[in-house]
């Protein structure tokens, strides 16, 4: 039975919108770029008790990211697990803030990045992330890069990180100014926030927010989404591994697909979250109860949802 779900879910055509490339990182992949590491010593990094806990080891991973060729390694690797799991398209967010801050060539490692990315079979469009915590200025920096790759691979500009230290109303004129150069506006926000930062990014323009699950709390913000068709990347397991939400049970995912809210599923930062795409997909069914009809919805909307359509100008294109 299961292993006819798992058929179903790895046959269904699917895009990933929400994956962070630093964050998809397996054990092994990062030994291999540094020796002195053990698979054993990395996995014990990829354990947390909050969200800060969190930040810590993916700011750690980034140190052992060093030249261009590493990201495209992990390019490489990551898009090897994409295929595997049935993903056709993939919209991967690059820590673009995170290279500026460790004084690295942004464009070099882009350029090396979307090389890779070109081999494979899996469509890719790019998100350059601000880190929100770095501030207003950090973010300009991110937003001009990203408006330099702008209908060459890249497709939008969004703010990862601490999403409590610093309202994204604060980056206004960075968003228009992105969306002024024909990026799509995808802010992480209702992560750890309120409803009220949902309802915040979805002022400032957003196409999609990420997680932006803290929308459950508030109907008139379920609403404004299901009005808006906004879509919320909903990612299960994140949300579990970072404390975000307290148990399974807790988690909004059914309440808000019920509700009408668009949602697309996704794995965010997989190895470090223990849990791949198909995983989700799986949980969905298993935990609450999504029907193959809904989880064959949920594949179509995420498709649907992609970037795809308004900028086919993605440096792959065999799919
Ligand atoms: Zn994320």
């Amino acid at each position: 039975m299961m292993s006819e779900m798992d058929d179903l879910l790895r046959a269904l055509p699917k895009a990933e919108l929400h994956v962070h490339l630093e964050g998809s990182v397996e054990p092994e992949t990062l030994v291999e770029l540094d020796r002195s590491l053990t698979v054993e010593g990395v996995r014990k990094h990829y354990v947390y008790n909050d969200f800060r806990g969190f930040l810590d080891t993916y700011k750690w991973v980034n140190g052992y990211l060093r030249t261009s060729a590493d990201y495209a390694l992990i390019t490489r690797r990551l898009l090897e697990r994409l295929a595997r799991e049935g993903v056709v398209h993939a919209e991967i967010n690059i820590s673009a803030g995170v290279i500026l801050w460790k004084r690295q060539d942004v464009d070099a490692m882009f350029e090396a990045v979307a090389e890779e990315a070109a081999r494979h079979s899996v469509s890719t469009l790019f998100i350059f992330d601000a880190v929100r915590q770095f501030g207003v200025e950090a973010a300009w920096a991110v937003a001009r890069h990203a408006a330099k790759w702008a209908g060459h691979g890249v497709a939008a500009f969004g703010i990862g990180g601490d999403e409590l230290a610093i309202p994204l109303s604060a980056f206004q004129e960075v968003f228009d100014f992105a969306q002024s150069h024909g990026l799509r506006l995808v802010p992480h926000a209702g992560e750890t926030g309120t409803a009220d930062t949902v309802r915040e990014a979805v002022k400032c323009g957003a196409h999609r927010i990420g997680h932006g699950i803290a929308a459950a709390q508030d109907p008139a913000v379920m609403n404004l989404l299901r009005e808006r068709d906004t879509p919320l990347e909903v990612c299960i397991s994140s949300n579990l591994c970072t404390g975000v939400v307290a148990s399974l049970d807790q988690h909004p995912v059914r309440r808000l697909w019920d509700a009408g809210v668009p949602i697309v599923l996704n794995s965010d930062d997989p190895p470090m979250f223990h849990t791949t795409l198909l995983d989700e997909y799986r949980i969905a069914a298993k935990h609450f109860g999504f029907t193959p009809n809904e989880l064959r919805r949920l594949a179509e909307d995420s498709l649907r949802y992609s970037f795809r359509a308004v900028d086919p100008t993605g440096p792959s294109g065999m799919v």
